[in-house]
């Protein structure tokens, strides 16, 4: 099947809750409520109390203590999906679980379901020799190392990655890198101890898409320097970090390239579907959560006399958010399913669609939920001001709203001509 508008008569695309995922649903959706959420602010705020990019005794003992207590439930990896390690989950099926883990900020790396790892876990297990996997797949699974994805660059427009420069120059037994990173998420994080980087592989005989290569970099190599953490809206988003990096005659060795020189968009083409899409699933459980505690602000206080709710347009406010969240959460679930058939080209223009709009609804719905709480909305009393500084990054991060709007207009196109558009 080449496209969702193209089933044909009988085949069932299945988008519910499955009997399987149910279960376990149920039990993220649990700990998420009863366990993480308790502890969110308090492993936010103890940022304040240390270097920033080292985590206090507190928070490492809140980050243990979940962990443990999900992998002691079985509740770890969901994210390996269509794959015969872990629970094999259907990505629909994983859209349910990521949307809970969304509504925390501890939700995802609970379960250890964080981006970039999940994504990089991917390209390891798919890429990665037996050694690279048994030096940093095997601690990642375990949640024991974190690490980072390195393809932007400050000085070229990284929206299309064929405009990548990172030097990597073959000297003998290794690699030589030189050229600087930034918006390198996760970076910052002690735990990080491995790179994911998109370099420059130039070579004339190869087309256009085989001038670049992936290369595993230990984070502690000599010449790699952390220029500094970039901010988002004024934020550093510590220790975690989004960081900017300088490599200066980095020396890797030459085993560490994956796939092979030249094909380091093969590799992003697999890489990148399933961390957009998980992204989406988690800005849906983000607008979720908003329009709950809209609601229950609207009907706990109260202004002219009424409820909030009942004043101006506020019913309407409230009613389109749920009608904008349902039909983000029908294209997630049918862009999750375009992925289960397993024809990545086909599935592409469908992460792009969910991919522009889960983040655009998420933010029009978080911002209705600021203004029901008032002042208290933008400050640190909720963590609505960070959930809209949060998906406001998605409408750049893994490509800008506008490139995938141009995926998604080309698929169309390519309908009525075949001109390449
Ligand atoms: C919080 C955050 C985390 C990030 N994490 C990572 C990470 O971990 N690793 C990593 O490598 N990168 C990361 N990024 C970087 C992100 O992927 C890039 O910012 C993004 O790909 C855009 O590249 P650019 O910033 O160079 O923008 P540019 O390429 O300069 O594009 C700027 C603008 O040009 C316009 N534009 C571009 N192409 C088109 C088009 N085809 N049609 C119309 N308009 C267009 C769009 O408006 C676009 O926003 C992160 C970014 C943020 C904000």
């Amino acid at each position: 099947m080449s496209s969702g508008s193209e089933m044909k008569s009988g085949d069932a695309m299945a988008l519910g809750m499955s009997e399987k995922v149910r279960p376990l649903h149920e039990q993220v959706a649990k700990m998420i409520e009863e366990e993480i959420l308790p502890l969110d602010e308090e492993f936010l705020a103890e940022v304040e109390k240390g270097d920033r990019w080292t985590y206090t005794a507190r928070q490492e003992e809140i980050l243990s203590s979940l962990k443990a207590k999900a992998k002691e439930r079985g509740l770890w990896n969901f994210w390996l999906t269509n794959s015969e390690s872990g629970y094999g989950l259907t990505t629909v099926e994983y859209a349910y679980l990521a949307e809970e883990m969304g509504k925390a900020h501890l939700g995802a790396e609970t379960f250890n379901c964080s981006a970039p790892d999940t994504g990089n876990m991917e390209v390891l297990e798919r890429y990665g020799t037996e050694e690279h996997k048994k030096k940093w797949l095997a601690p990642l699974l375990e949640g024991e190392i974190r690490s980072a994805y390195l393809m932007t660059e400050p000085d070229v427009a990284s929206s299309d990655a064929t405009n990548i420069e990172m030097s990597c120059v073959r000297d003998g037994d290794e690699y030589v890198l030189n050229g600087e990173k930034w918006w390198a998420s996760g970076a910052g994080d002690p735990r990080c101890k491995i790179y994911i980087v998109m370099v420059a592989s130039p070579d004339e005989e190869r087309t256009k898409h085989q001038q670049h290569s992936q290369i595993l970099v230990a984070a502690d190599t000599p010449g790699i320097t952390k220029l500094r953490p970039m901010e988002v809206y004024g934020l550093d988003d510590a220790p975690h970090g989004h960081m900017h990096l300088k490599f200066k005659d980095v020396r890797v060795p030459a085993s560490n390239l994956l796939l092979g020189e030249g094909r380091g968009f093969e590799i992003s083409q697999g890489r990148l579907g399933p961390g957009r899409i998980h992204h989406c699933m988690r800005a849906i459980g983000q607008a979720e959560r908003a329009l709950e505690q809209m609601c229950k602000r609207s009907i706990q206080r109260e202004a002219f006399g009424k409820p909030l709710a009942q004043l101006g347009a506020n019913f309407d406010i409230i009613a389109n958010c749920r009608m904008e969240i349902e039909q983000a959460r029908l294209l997630c679930l049918k862009a999750a399913w375009m992925m289960d058939q397993g024809d990545k080209r086909a599935a592409a223009p469908w992460i792009s669609q969910i991919k522009v709009v889960a983040p655009l609804m998420a933010l029009k719905v978080i911002d209705e939920a600021v203004q029901m709480h008032g002042a208290q909305g933008i400050s640190q009393d909720f963590s609505l001001a960070r959930a809209w500084q949060h998906v406001r990054t998605l409408r750049l991060a893994d490509g800008p709203d506008a490139v995938h709007r141009r995926q998604v207009a080309r698929a169309e196109l390519k309908k009525y001509t075949q001109q390449k558009m």
